[in-house]
């Protein structure tokens, strides 16, 4: 663990104790009549998780519920500015990634996070912090479309070696096992995937909040 000087130290030399306020998850969650949780997009650089989660985002707060997307590159700028994409530097990524999706969603947040997320240990362990909270969705689309794609001209960097680790050229993306939901999005619009991700939400019943 990079730069994080208490990981070696225990909680009850620290004295941290959790601490319970009167109002709970749930108060919130009945507040806002609609239950939190993270809906977690999965998928190569360029293969429209942001898009995506925006628009979901969108269609979501026009229903009246209460949303945060959480993307990649904006978390790299300030809470995990200090990290790389060694393995070692995406784990922790990650790491801090889910105790702010765990923080927001106890919030009372529905919230929808586009990471690149390539390996299946670290979205098995987001699945286990998560559990019923957790949905995955894996917007599918092949290395040779998203560098078609390259919106933000990374793919060609990686390609001339300049950028190094890119995940699908130089560093392993790992196709999920079992997503809750695949997108692909060589065969639909943006549009459409987003209302793909709504139904889906709707036969799960994912954002009904039971007292
Ligand atoms: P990611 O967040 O996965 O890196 P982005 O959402 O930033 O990807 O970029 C995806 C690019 O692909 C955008 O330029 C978007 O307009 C384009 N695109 C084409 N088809 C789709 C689709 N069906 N869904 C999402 N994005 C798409």
């Amino acid at each position: 663990m990079k730069n994080n000087s208490t990981s070696n130290i225990q909680h009850s030399t620290l004295n941290i104790v959790w601490h319970n306020g009167y109002v709970k998850r749930a108060d919130r969650n009945r507040l806002n009549k609609h239950k939190s949780g993270l809906i977690w997009f999965t998928g190569l650089s360029a293969s429209g998780k942001s898009t995506i989660a925006h628009l979901v985002e969108k269609k979501l707060h026009e229903q009246g519920i209460r949303t945060y997307v959480l993307d990649g590159d904006n978390v790299r700028h300030g809470l995990n500015v200090d990290l790389g994409f060694s393995r070692e530097d995406r784990k922790e990524n990650l790491r801090r990634i889910v105790e702010v999706c765990k923080l927001m969603v106890d919030a009372g947040l529905v919230v929808l996070t586009a990471f690149i997320s390539p390996y299946n240990e670290d979205r098995a362990y987001v699945r286990s912090k998560l559990n019923d909270d957790y949905i995955e969705i894996y917007v599918k689309c092949s290395v040779e479309e998203c560098e078609r794609r390259d919106p933000k001209g990374l793919y060609k960097k990686a390609r001339a070696g300049i950028i190094k680790n890119y995940t699908g050229i130089s560093a392993p993306y790992e196709v999920p096992d079992n997503p809750d939901l695949v997108i692909d999005t060589e065969h639909c619009d943006p549009e459409k995937a987003a209302v793909l991700v709504l139904e889906f939400l709707k036969s799960r019943d994912f954002l009904r909040f039971r007292n």
